[in-house]
């Protein structure tokens, strides 16, 4: 199962799951969009629509330089003529059409799939598309969308003098405000690998912080660490990178890279919610309250960023109503909250809160053997151990603690040391943790020959 077949899975479930609660609309309201499927009658003045609701928008990535190019190819649609021209039922003949999908309505978060993954007929078997795509971080949709459409289409028709009669498509046309349309990057899923087999990362900004501190994680399996944005181009874009070799002399050749985007997370800048929008002639909001329960005194009911529709009662249940309990000691507060937590975990299933918790065990495990004391507390015992000068060590280094205990517990200390070297090298990323045994390691190794490689 590929990430994208993963995430169609997951929200199906999750949709099964929470149907008939408050949050029923969860789903929809932050992440499902509308496409329109247009038939635009080029010979009458007719027009006709279809919409289908997405979670996600997939683009094709083969000869595509951007996502711009995606979109383009996405929204170009095709001309029915001839022999294929569409038969206009009000008409009641045949009349050339042009059949297209555009962007109808947007979601607050916006999920496109880079179309890496392809079956090939002539190998019969599925490929990955490794072809160079960039893709932005601020993000306009606009130009594919019906409303932008209709209105390049609009303004092309008047440069060429053509006042041609208006199409008849306006009716259940919603008129949206710049700002709709505005989006900004701020989570890749990465595929490093091949069609068949490979491995899946994030990299995710931190919307905590605060506006233009561009701060972005890599989340790999347990790992996290800072990711630098400038370098999304590099991880993330594809295409192919220099490779150096070596015969004789230093060559080099540009080979494909195998690791790129794969799923693309926008977030719309300024949050909305359709029901702010009405069809035809936009509804004035009165003004409203905020979270503060402060005027709203912003002037397009878009600007109220980060507000979602939830009101009173409506608002999610993660968001707790503490302040009318002001009379509440801390400690009762707390005792308070705690019984809350355990309210809310008793919607929770049971193998899940078990899996949950073995997964917090394992980290708080983890967490300590990475930690710098413990790091500390392995170099004392390692350097602790005065070696015991020129031992002779047998040739099959099977040495019998009754016989030669001194060397034993020689061997067994450095065993002990490269096995711990070798586990946490790799996997702890700042390293100077290990780095200050393992010259004491080196130097007693050289006495025991057969291990000394391994330490370089
Ligand atoms: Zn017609």
């Amino acid at each position: 199962m590929d990430a994208d077949e993963f995430f169609n899975m997951f929200m199906d479930r999750l949709e099964n799951q929470i149907k008939g609660t408050k949050e029923e609309h969860f789903i929809k309201q932050h992440f499902g969009g509308v496409v329109s499927n247009e038939l635009i009658c080029k010979g009458c003045p007719h027009y006709s629509e279809r919409e289908e609701s997405f979670l996600t928008v997939n683009l094709q990535v083969k000869n595509k330089k951007n996502i711009d190019q995606s979109l383009a190819a996405f929204v170009e649609g095709e001309m029915l003529d001839g022999d294929n021209a569409y038969h206009c039922a009000i008409c009641d003949k045949k009349v050339n059409t042009l059949k297209r999908a555009c962007l109808k309505k947007l979601p607050n978060h916006l999920i496109m799939v880079m179309k890496r993954f392809e079956f090939d007929y002539d190998t019969m078997a599925k490929v990955k598309v490794n072809d160079y795509c960039e893709f932005p971080t601020k993000l306009n949709l606009e130009p594919y969308t019906q409303q932008g459409l209709r209105k390049a289409e609009k303004a092309k028709k008047k440069e060429q003098g053509q006042d041609t009669e208006e199409q008849q498509q306006e009716e259940n046309v919603t008129e949206y405000p710049p700002s709709y349309f505005e989006y900004k990057l701020v989570g890749v899923v990465i595929h490093l690998g091949f069609a068949d087999s490979g491995h899946y990362y994030s990299l995710i900004q931190d919307r905590e912080k605060e506006e233009n501190s561009e701060s972005w994680y890599e989340f790999n399996d347990h790992l996290v660490s800072n990711f630098d944005p400038k370098e999304i181009p590099s991880e993330a874009f594809g295409g192919e990178e220099k490779w150096k070799y070596f015969s004789g002399n230093d060559s080099s050749s540009m080979k494909e890279k195998i690791k790129n985007a794969y799923l693309l997370f926008y977030e719309r800048i300024e949050h909305c919610s359709e029901d702010q929008f009405t069809t035809g002639a936009a509804k004035k909001d009165s003004p409203k309250k905020d979270e503060e329960g402060k005027e709203d005194r912003e002037t397009t009911p878009t600007n109220r960023s980060n507000v979602e529709n939830f009101t009173g009662d409506e608002r999610p249940q993660l968001v707790r109503k503490l302040t009318s309990d002001s009379t509440l000691d801390s400690a009762a507060l707390v005792k308070k909250e705690k019984e809350e937590d355990m309210e809310d975990l008793k919607n929770v299933p049971k193998e899940f809160l078990q899996n949950l918790m073995e997964k917090n065990q394992k980290f708080h495990l983890h967490k300590n053997i990475f930690s710098r004391e413990y790091f500390e507390f392995i170099d004392e015992i390692v350097t602790h151990r005065q070696f015991t000068p020129n031992l002779k060590y047998t040739e099959n280094y099977n040495i019998d603690f009754a016989t030669n205990p001194e060397a034993y517990y020689d061997l067994e200390t450095l065993k002990f040391a490269i096995l711990f070297i070798l586990t946490a090298i790799f996997r702890d990323r700042a390293r100077e943790g290990i780095i200050r045994f393992l010259p004491f390691v080196k130097k007693n190794l050289r006495q025991v020959i057969f291990c000394d490689l391994v330490i370089y």
